[in-house]
């Protein structure tokens, strides 16, 4: 029986840690498979090409716009963030899970064509917890840090399209949460109609 793999698609604030929760996630489990965005961001210090993002002009994101590339894209802080559709759609079919690390625009148009997808959003424990961590991430100005503050309230704003909400106080925590949802979201009848089929055929 040939199963397809879950997409599994991580959201939250700016400084929520969601980053974090999936490397954390990926190393527990590494047979789930990170998409790797494409992005026109400039990379950060220690960021790698190919690792983090796949970095790109904006024409050449541009171009790849009008090839239909992106399974979705979307514009956050002055950038473009994209999602490869060909990767994505080619681990689902060999049945390996697929984790999309992308904002909440992205996410909400992954769910309208996508609604079997499990949508997670990843949350601090406080703002107040949230405003510390991105001031000590300390990679952006200050002009960036209150921008992405800001942006963090409204999108909290957006949790009820989501299926499930993990806070993020300690990580290992937050990625026992996230194993659980898995889990469960594996177990469900909608989702095992083959099996059950074969069971009711005698098989
Ligand atoms: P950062 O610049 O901090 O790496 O990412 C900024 C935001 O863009 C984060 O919320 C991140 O989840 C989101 N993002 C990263 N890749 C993608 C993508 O492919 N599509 C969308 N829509 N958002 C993305």
């Amino acid at each position: 029986m040939r199963k397809k793999g879950l997409l599994i698609v991580v959201s939250g604030p700016s400084g929520a840690g969601k980053g974090t929760v999936c490397r954390e996630w990926l190393s527990r489990n590494p047979e789930t498979e990170l998409s790797i965005s494409v992005t026109t961001r400039s990379p950060r210090p220690t960021e790698v090409e190919g690792k983090n993002y796949f970095f790109r002009s904006r024409q050449e994101f541009e171009n790849m716009i009008e090839r239909n590339e992106f399974l979705e894209y979307a514009k956050v802080y002055d950038n473009y963030y994209g999602t490869p559709r060909r990767y994505v759609q080619q681990k689902l079919m060999e049945g390996r899970d697929v984790i999309l690390e992308i904002d909440i625009q992205g996410a909400l148009k992954v769910k309208e064509r996508f609604d079997e997808g499990v949508f997670i959003f990843i949350v601090p424990p406080t703002m107040e917890e949230l405003r510390k961590r991105i001031v000590k991430r300390g990679t952006e100005n200050p002009e960036v840090i209150i921008k992405r503050f800001n942006c963090a309230f409204e999108e909290i704003n957006f949790i009820k399209r989501y299926n499930y909400v993990v806070v993020n106080d300690k990580v290992e925590e937050a990625v026992r949460k996230m194993e659980a949802i898995v889990l469960a979201e594996k177990c469900r009848v909608d989702r095992n109609s083959e099996l059950i089929m074969k069971l009711q055929g005698g098989i």
